[in-house]
């Protein structure tokens, strides 16, 4: 098993050179490639809470030109009070949507006991920036043969985020995504801080494809957009996006997720910066 290499970031510093960006491993997830010269757009709720709101959403998000859908089934709120997903109820009705509207969905394991119910709905598992330490959680994902989304916790350096990316790989599951979604910072404008330099040195010293999340990075709607537009620019593999119908009426994460039209708008102008930098939106 190949462990990711870290160079040592003193080393860098000290002694500055021309640096060739590793070429970066691309993953199949589902029916599309990540980590290729395209950009993966994956999109849906931050919580799955209905049949209706599962499907307009996932529909929307795939004409408008995600490659692959999300949706928290179990969530892992702050709040024990606040809405905790809908947990295997959800496997009811779940399956119709991916199936009619082609796409792969992403979804977060909060629990190892949670890995086997998935692994009929889901192309990719995701790990939580709350559960990036939960070493019992990922050695169990590297027994598996799926594609594992591999958040930065919010307090994690970057050597243990690629550390922790380690504890899948070493378990024989070489299929990991990184994805950066803000960091805790003395700020409190915004939800979290994006780190956009953890996106490029990732990008830059790991074979790993790096995605970013602009939703739980800054938190606010207006701002959502523009990051991912920073994230396209610099070269990530792709973003991770919460999108609902109604977002005043969501359960989870309505102050940061898009509209469907704000989603459309923001497809359009990720398209013409990517344009501008010789790639292209990943399709379906
Ligand atoms: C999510 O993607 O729904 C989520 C809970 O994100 P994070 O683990 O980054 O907070
Ligand atoms: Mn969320």
């Amino acid at each position: 098993m190949t462990d990711l290499e870290l160079k040592s970031t003193s080393t860098m510093i000290m002694k500055p050179e021309v640096k060739i960006p590793r070429a970066t491993k691309s993953i199949q997830v589902g029916n599309v490639k990540i980590g290729g010269p395209e950009f993966a757009v994956i999109a849906g709720p931050c919580s799955i809470e209905s049949r209706s709101q599962f499907a307009e959403t996932s529909m929307a998000v795939k004409s408008a030109g995600a490659c692959l859908l999300r949706g928290g089934i179990w969530k892992m709120r702050t709040d024990v009070k606040a809405f905790q997903g809908l947990g295997s109820e959800a496997f009811q009705f779940i399956k119709e949507t991916i199936d009619d509207s082609g796409l792969g969905l992403v979804s977060e394991v909060t629990d190892p006991r949670q890995i086997e119910m998935l692994d009929d709905f889901v192309v990719m598992y995701q790990v939580g920036a709350r559960n990036m330490f939960n070493y019992a959680l990922l050695k169990e994902l590297g027994q598996t043969k799926k594609p594992v989304l591999l958040k930065r916790s919010f307090s994690a350096l970057i050597e243990e985020w690629l550390k922790a990316a380690n504890y899948i790989i070493s378990g024989g599951n070489e299929n990991v995504i990184l994805c950066e979604r803000g960091i805790r910072t003395f700020e409190t404008k915004t939800r979290y801080t994006f780190d956009l330099n953890a996106v490029i040195w990732a990008k830059q010293n790991s074979h790993l494809p790096v995605i970013v999340d602009p939703s739980h990075a800054v938190g606010i709607r207006d701002m959502v957009a523009p990051v991912a537009y920073a994230a396209a620019a610099v070269g990530a593999d792709g973003i991770i996006v919460e999108v609902h119908p109604r977002p005043a009426e969501a359960l989870s994460d309505g102050q940061q997720s898009l509209t469907i039209q704000d989603f459309k708008t923001m497809m359009h102008t990720i398209e013409r910066i990517l344009e501008a930098t010789d790639r292209s939106l990943l399709k379906a």
